[in-house]
């Protein structure tokens, strides 16, 4: 009987780790199963030029369509797992059927958390979230962005870069607070008001109603703001439930070890529903950056074909915000002390974290070249002084 891998989730990791198991030489039947309708896409452009209506969906496809047929990896768009079985190594379909497995990856990802409901809230995950937004950001109308993570940000600064009246919301004293520290997230302040988006910072979201025409968000403290549309951008929960649902380890996300195991038998999973050995700085982390989804996927996938490379990797993601690329590597948050080179002003420079001297992140603009290097440094746990030294 030929062997055969199921995929559940058609994103990134999926995708990666089917293209993996190919390159190592797997022979046996490849399912990937996929939620979304589409052929699989980059998810970043969603909040960048997607809905800016700069690209079509069709340019932002991870593979071509002819690419899955060449592989032989079996893609199927639009089927959504109701439930796993690893005793009987079976997926079920929502629609009854059932689809064997020798071995199977669990690449589910997240989705948007909303713990609001009213019809002018919106959210953005995926790209049939995109049309509705889109056409709703025309020059002069209003939004409320709430929450200044990455994919808040982005959205606020494609809207204001569209011509809307945008103001944008967050909890934390900063925005990007999950990003940068404090220093680097007052650059995002100015930067959000010398554009002209209205942000406001230590706003604890009470509730969000519909209001006529308009949807209302009001702060604990008594503050209200609205627009017609409100996009709720505050975070992403990973798909854990079919693991969680099947008695496998879920711990912030489905607990992996360096393979991509699972504590089911033949159950793996990758991307950003895993949360894995930190390889670098030990412990554990989820991690929900592109390239971070890739390579696992991709790592994975080896390891599903036979191979035994424990996979190590330090955390990189980007976002571009009103023409600014920002690139962050590693763990900004596990330091303390900060060294810049070149000028925060000109929003031209790369800045070290450091713990007791060694480089444990670093956070650039318009310094993907410094933010490579650094990111080999933090791989080794060199110290800055060390390197610089060195390079002098
Ligand atoms: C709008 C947006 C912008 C972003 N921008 C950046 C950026 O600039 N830089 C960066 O580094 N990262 C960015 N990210 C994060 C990055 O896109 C993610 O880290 C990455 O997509 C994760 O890939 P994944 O394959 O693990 O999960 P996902 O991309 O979430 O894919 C999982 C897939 O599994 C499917 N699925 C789930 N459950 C089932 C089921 N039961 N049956 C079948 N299918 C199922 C889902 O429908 C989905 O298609 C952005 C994310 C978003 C949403």
């Amino acid at each position: 009987m030929t062997h055969r891998t199921v995929i559940v989730g058609a994103g990134i990791a999926g995708v990666s780790a089917a293209a993996a198991m190919r390159r190592s030489g797997y022979e046996g039947e490849i399912d990937l199963l996929g939620e979304e309708p589409e052929l699989p896409y980059r998810r970043p452009p969603v909040s960048k030029e997607i809905v800016r209506g700069e690209k079509t969906p069709d340019e932002i496809r991870i593979k071509k369509a002819e690419w899955y047929d060449q592989q032989s990896v079996n893609l199927r768009t639009g089927v959504t797992v109701a439930a796993i079985d690893p005793e009987a190594h079976v997926v079920r379909l929502v629609d009854g059927e059932e689809v064997g497995y020798d071995q199977l990856l669990l690449a589910t990802g997240g989705r948007a958390r909303s713990p609001w409901s009213a019809s002018g809230i919106r959210t953005l995950r995926s790209l049939a979230d995109a049309p509705q937004l889109q056409g709703e950001l025309t020059p002069g109308s209003r939004l409320v962005v709430v929450g200044a993570g990455l994919i808040g940000s982005e959205i606020a600064a494609s809207a204001r870069t569209m011509g809307c009246d945008v103001t944008l919301l967050e909890t934390a004293a900063l925005p990007l607070p999950r990003l940068l520290p404090p220093e680097l997230g007052e650059l995002y302040v100015d930067l959000h008001k010398s554009e002209g988006t209205e942000l406001h910072t230590g706003v604890e979201v009470e509730a969000i109603e519909d209001d006529g025409d308009q949807t209302v968000v009001r702060s604990t403290d008594g503050r209200t703001w609205s627009a017609p549309v409100v996009v709720v951008a505050v975070g992403m929960q990973p798909n854990v439930e079919l693991a969680e649902a099947a008695g496998i380890e879920v711990a912030d996300g489905i607990v992996v070890d360096e393979l991509g195991r699972t504590s089911a038998p033949d159950v793996f999973a990758a991307g950003d529903v895993a949360n894995q050995p930190n390889g670098v700085l030990g412990g554990r982390h989820r991690v929900e950056h592109w390239q971070g989804a890739q390579n696992h996927g991709s790592a994975v996938g080896k390891a599903m074909a036979g191979g035994q490379e424990p996979f190590v990797e330090v955390p990189w993601s980007w976002s571009d915000q009103y023409g600014h690329n920002l690139q962050v590597s590693g763990w900004p948050e596990a330091a303390h002390e900060l060294v810049v080179h070149g000028s925060l002003a000109d929003r031209d420079f790369i800045a070290y974290l450091l713990e007791d001297g060694v480089v444990r992140g670093a956070v650039g603009i318009g310094r993907p070249r410094d933010i490579r290097a650094a990111a080999a440094w933090i791989a080794a746990g060199q110290r800055l002084a060390d390197v610089l030294d060195g390079e002098a």
